[in-house]
């Protein structure tokens, strides 16, 4: 789990008080704003089993003992019978804290729509919100050109959301241009399919943004294809790899409010950006967002994608490490010609760190579920510090064949034993050493 970006000033932009989020927060295609012809059934609405059904009744056919097959069963549509009766259904699967119902009524036209989608649901079981209310302003319905009839159609709506977390005083609240589709047969009935997003291509690159957000969209489109290409370099990653073949999309939110709200309900945290394996690069973009900035959280958020390509339990390394990559990585690879941080500077920073707050043990930074919450500081400044140690004494092939060991499932104990040559209490005694010493 994890990600998100950088302790950095825009981290805390938000202040206290600051009301967010939003309840379905969605991706919108990125197959863009035609919602073209029917919608692809999302990926995870269970088949119906009406297939099935037909497909036995002409084998009975024959002599046919009228009896024993059962009329086929009409589709039951599994969305709402107006836009706003899906977002009444999607508010009562949220409120149960059923994940699964919650997803039959999303249309997910690509991977990280879905993906985004089942992890915001996913989060109900966790976290069920106490309340929770969806209303759709301005709706509009049009027809789909080359689609029978009424079968197939899209409507566009303002989403305004207001949820409140058990425990929490304040409710909170987020809105967003929203589209709803309706498909044909069992998958029937209207479904939320993300925000209305417009959309930018680049080399490789998908932005997707709402009007406001033009510049910085064609900023990112422009920029990102070759921080991609730093962060491959750094991680010695393939041009014919995957993850490099592999259209990168970027989601740009105009309020912190709506970034929070797309991440899952109870998401209340700062923060500038966010990715998770599957999903788009999601960041917060706004009139303050200058571009040296926006290249820094591109470059921070990127990283954390290549770094969960490297193996299958990529995800699952420490926290700290996670961030402590992307944010040694990310200056570099943010502009050409930057120069990359090396352990000098990073000790320097560390050891001011060291004498303002301590030295936080590293298994109190690990999970991003747990006791690292209180030290989000702490993850990123000495992931980052640490991850700069490690490159300083084993070189950069020593800090990628860590990663990779750690990506591929190995404990940080023997991946560090095994790439390194030392136990990690070892590494991390003469970490300390480096940066608090004893006096
Ligand atoms: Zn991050």
């Amino acid at each position: 789990m994890q990600m998100y970006t950088s302790a950095s000033p825009t981290h805390r932009w938000l202040g206290p008080g600051s009301v967010v989020a939003l309840a379905c927060a969605g991706l919108a295609a990125c197959g863009g704003g035609d919602a073209g012809p029917a919608p692809a059934e999302s990926a995870f609405v269970p088949q119906d089993a009406s297939g099935t059904v037909r497909g036995q009744l002409p084998a009975v056919g024959a002599g046919g003992s009228a009896g024993t097959a059962a009329p086929p069963a009409p589709p039951v549509p599994r969305g709402g019978a107006t836009p706003a009766e899906t977002a009444d259904l999607m508010v009562e699967a949220a409120l149960a804290g059923d994940p699964a119902r919650y997803l039959e009524l999303v249309a997910a036209a690509d991977p990280e729509l879905a993906t985004e989608q089942r992890n915001w649901a996913a989060d109900l079981r966790r976290r069920r919100p106490s309340e929770l209310a969806l209303a759709l302003e301005d709706v509009g319905v049009e027809g789909v050109a080359g689609v029978e009839g009424v079968e197939g159609a899209v409507a566009t709506a303002t989403v305004r959301a207001r949820w409140r977390m058990p425990g929490s005083a304040e409710p909170r609240s987020a809105s967003w241009p929203a589209r709803f589709v309706r498909g044909a047969g069992a998958g029937g009935g209207w479904r939320y399919a993300g925000e209305t997003w417009e959309r930018i291509e680049g080399d490789g690159v998908v932005v997707l943004y709402l009007p406001g957000s033009e510049g910085a969209a064609r900023g990112a489109a422009a920029t990102l294809p070759a921080i991609r290409r730093r962060v491959h370099l750094a991680l010695a990653i393939p041009g014919d790899d995957a993850l490099a073949r592999h259209g990168q999309v970027v989601k740009l939110y105009p309020s912190m409010a709506h970034l929070q709200a797309s991440i899952y309900l109870s998401y209340a945290d700062g923060l500038s950006g966010w990715h998770e394996p599957g999903e788009s690069l999601k960041l917060l973009v706004t009139a303050h967002t200058t571009t040296e900035r926006l290249g820094l959280v591109l470059a921070h958020e990127y990283t954390h994608a290549a770094t969960f390509s490297l193996g299958a339990a990529a995800d699952d390394m420490p926290w700290w490490v996670e961030e402590g990559v992307a944010e040694l990585l990310a200056p570099a690879a943010a502009a050409p010609g930057r120069a990359r941080l090396e352990w000098p500077a990073a000790r320097a920073a560390m050891q001011q760190r060291a004498r303002a707050h301590g030295v936080v043990d590293f298994r109190e930074l690990a999970d991003f579920e747990g006791a690292a919450r209180a030290h989000t500081d702490a993850v990123y400044d000495q992931g980052r510090a640490m991850a700069a140690f490690v490159r300083a004494r084993h070189g950069d092939a020593g800090l990628r064949t860590w990663l990779r060991y750690l990506a591929a499932g190995a404990s940080l104990e023997d991946a560090t034993r095994e790439t390194l040559g030392t136990s990690f209490a070892d590494l991390e005694r003469a970490f300390r050493a480096e940066v608090a010493p004893a006096r």
